[in-house]
């Protein structure tokens, strides 16, 4: 019994040892190339609107997306926080969001040239204001 559990007992040691230290590994890499894994740290985003900074739990993320040549990009809401790209952070307010659209935030924020399609934003940002 006692040769059994200090068996155990270096064998999940060693197992531990190597999975943290490819842990640390991965995530100062991506730390590096993506430069958004510091969340869990610092869960504070600067709306595009007010320019003023929050939690990030109480901002919207939204991203573009690119259409056609023909047709402006859209700027989309992205609650999930999952859409791929460059995104911006905004008040879901419709304060917060007239700003950002009279400063052309959005076209600066997203790196987006030319006119955006903001209408699935605004929407958005209405029906949760009639939420709340
Ligand atoms: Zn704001």
């Amino acid at each position: 019994m006692l040769v059994t559990s200090e068996g155990d007992g270096c064998g999940d040691r060693d197992t531990t040892e190597v999975e943290l230290t490819q842990a640390q590994r991965e995530s100062s890499t991506s730390l590096r190339s993506a430069g958004v894994r510091n969340e869990a740290n610092a869960p504070v985003r600067t709306c595009v609107g007010c320019r003023r900074r929050g939690l990030a739990a109480d901002l919207l993320r939204v991203v573009a997306q690119k259409a056609e040549d023909e047709q402006p990009a859209a700027v989309v809401p992205d609650p999930q926080r999952r859409l791929p790209g460059r995104g911006a952070w905004l008040h879901p307010v419709a304060a917060c969001l007239s700003t950002a659209v009279r400063r052309r935030a959005f076209g600066r924020a997203l790196r987006v040239s030319g006119n955006l399609d903001i209408s699935a934003l605004e929407h958005y940002v209405e029906n949760r204001h009639e939420h709340s």
